[in-house]
């Protein structure tokens, strides 16, 4: 017998509040029979994950969690992850969403700046902090998961995961059709949807890493926002669709997807850790037709043996962000049948701000033309606004060629870092976001994002824009990635240097020939031209997989 376990949801005098758990609530009950996987071990249905939300919320309370309390979480992509999502916020909680790949310095640092007050963790990290435990006498309670259903550990208090979130009716449902968040409302907070539900911090490439917060609000808005622009084409989401992101749940929300997939009602894959032969088996047997991640992985995908064949059949749309969507990589996946749109955001947006999607303003283009656009950082998503502007804070014109700072205003943008007023303070200046990007926006209102301030190489006081020079020499045949830093030169301040990895060592001799033929049509101005080019076997890596252009920087600098 299907348990009609949804009935009422929390109003306030507007009406329905924006919060999780309603959220959580109206997405299950119009879809209880959906399912959620992980890897291709374990299937939960909509219903089963919602009662395993609940019963951890619950649980959560019952050993201590106060209002406002944060609490981290250390895992892979898997489908606890995901409970604790919902389940921390729920339960009147801020989920620490912990960037495991930062160094344990930063691990420990992040911690304690959040002052998290339980950690929900995978066996496998355990080491990391019993190794320095004394660090963290403020952590209440550790609560430990593990595959095998033990949880060794000499951290104290601990609690075993999945004891915790047992599918089991309480005393007070048994038998009856009851909504099992009602049944539990005596021991569940209230929440507002101005409560802070998440906090997760920046990656930290200049200085230490700052901590972002997010309300309830802020991401039913984002996900709703997200839903109703990607029903457009060419990602048409549909109800036939089945998602799994490759982007990781502790970086900025996965983009949203735990939100927008759940209310869309679709199938979610949780790929758990990365191994790029798994996702592609993924791929195949749950038959994935939506995906999202940093251009370097889909260029690691492809790299993948055996990747050709699958990839070939799949008709997957991906969304490609965090950064600029080349021209290289564009034409290697569309060989193999794939659709990839771009997309632009930030730790401190969400983190959506623009998607490439086909408007109403660009059907008339030419097929080119609108392959052009849908590979650009896209068109503000619903809700947002997004502007170029000037040093003294004025407009630039849509012209696809003024370069300014990119600033956006949007119902889900950071209220501000946590404990760091000033910084805030510079975020928000003149009542909008600082991206600190620099970009142009072209008159149908699609941005490409030209560089990052503090990645801008100048020479002769002229501006070398490296993200567009790199999606250029991107699709030089035998390139594969590349990244151009400014060299320190006497004459011209800098000049451009560019690194690049390909399967074979390419000769100085052609890449010149090729750069100067963009010099004859006009697609890179003389000046733009690398001084040299140098092949590295790859590339080091932020936490977020893109490319680290500090230590090329450094390189370049100390002219080895
Ligand atoms: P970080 O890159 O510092 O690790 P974020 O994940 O917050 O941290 O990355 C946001 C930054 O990534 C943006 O400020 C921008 O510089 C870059 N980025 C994101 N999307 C794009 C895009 N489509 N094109 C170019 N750059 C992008």
């Amino acid at each position: 017998m299907r348990r009609n376990v949804f009935i009422g949801m929390k109003q306030n005098g507007r009406g329905l509040e924006l919060t999780l758990g309603n959220f959580l609530r109206s997405a299950v009950s119009r879809n209880p029979e959906q399912k959620i996987y992980y890897q291709d071990k374990e299937i939960f249905t909509y219903a089963q994950f919602y009662r395993r939300v609940v019963n951890l919320a619950n649980a959560l309370v019952k050993l201590g969690l106060k209002k406002g309390d944060r609490v981290a979480v250390i895992d892979w992509d898997t489908n606890r992850y995901v409970e604790c999502y919902y389940a921390i916020p729920i339960a009147g909680g801020a989920i620490h969403t912990v960037n495991i790949r930062y160094s344990p310095e930063l691990i420990y640092y992040t911690i304690s700046h959040a002052e998290d007050s339980f950690i929900v963790i995978r066996d496998e990290f355990v080491p990391l902090i019993e190794k320095n435990k004394e660090l963290f006498s403020f952590i209440k309670g550790w609560i430990i998961y593990s595959e095998s259903g033990k949880i060794g550990s000499s951290l104290e208090p601990k609690y075993n995961y999945d004891d915790l979130v047992k599918d089991e009716p309480s005393a007070k449902e048994k038998g009856k059709d009851v909504d099992i968040y009602d049944s539990a409302e005596t021991s569940l907070p209230s929440t507002s949807e101005d409560d802070i539900a998440t906090i997760f911090y920046t990656s930290g490439t200049t200085g230490l890493p700052k901590g972002v917060t997010f309300t309830h609000r802020n991401l039913v808005l984002h996900a709703v926002s997200l839903m109703s622009t990607l029903n457009e084409p060419p990602m048409s989401i549909s109800s036939k669709d089945v998602v799994m992101p490759i982007v990781p749940l502790f970086h900025v929300h996965q983009w949203g997807f735990p939100h927008w997939v759940l209310s869309k009602g679709l199938p979610y894959v949780l790929p758990g850790r990365y191994n790029y032969a798994l996702i592609l088996k993924l791929i195949e047997k749950l038959h994935v037709t939506v995906t999202a991640m940093v251009p370097t992985i889909l260029q690691l995908i492809l790299m993948e043996p055996g990747s050709e064949g699958i990839l070939r059949n799949s008709h997957l749309r991906i969304i490609i962000g965090g950064s600029a969507l080349t021209e290289g990589l564009t034409k290697r996946a569309e060989a193999l049948g794939l659709t990839v749109v771009g997309a632009y955001g930030m730790s401190e947006t969400a983190p959506a701000l623009t998607v490439s999607y086909i408007s109403k303003e660009i059907e008339h283009l030419s097929p080119e033309e609108i392959k052009r656009e849908i590979t650009s950082a896209g068109f503000p998503v619903v809700l947002t606004q997004v502007k170029i502007v000037d040093s003294e804070m004025n407009d630039l014109p849509r012209d696809g060629k003024s370069i300014g700072e990119v600033v956006a205003r949007a119902p889900w943008l950071t209220s501000g870092y946590w404990k760091m007023a000033e910084e805030t303070e510079k975020l928000w200046r003149g009542g909008w976001l600082h991206t600190g990007d620099l970009g142009t926006m072209d008159r149908y209102g699609f941005l490409r994002i030209v560089d990052r301030e503090k990645d801008v190489v100048k020479s002769g006081g002229e501006f070398v824009p490296t993200i567009i020079l790199e999606d250029i020499i991107s699709a030089v045949p035998g390139i594969m990635e590349v990244a151009v830093v400014g060299k320190p030169d006497q004459k011209w301040d800098e000049v451009p240097v560019a690194f690049y990895t390909s399967k074979e060592e390419l000769k100085e001799d052609y890449l010149n020939r090729e750069m100067d033929k963009f010099v004859e049509t006009g697609r890179i101005a003389k000046f733009w031209k690398p001084v040299s080019f140098i092949r590295v076997d790859s590339f080091e890596r932020t936490s977020t997989g893109k490319i680290d252009k500090k230590p090329l920087k450094e390189r370049v600098r100390g002219g080895s």
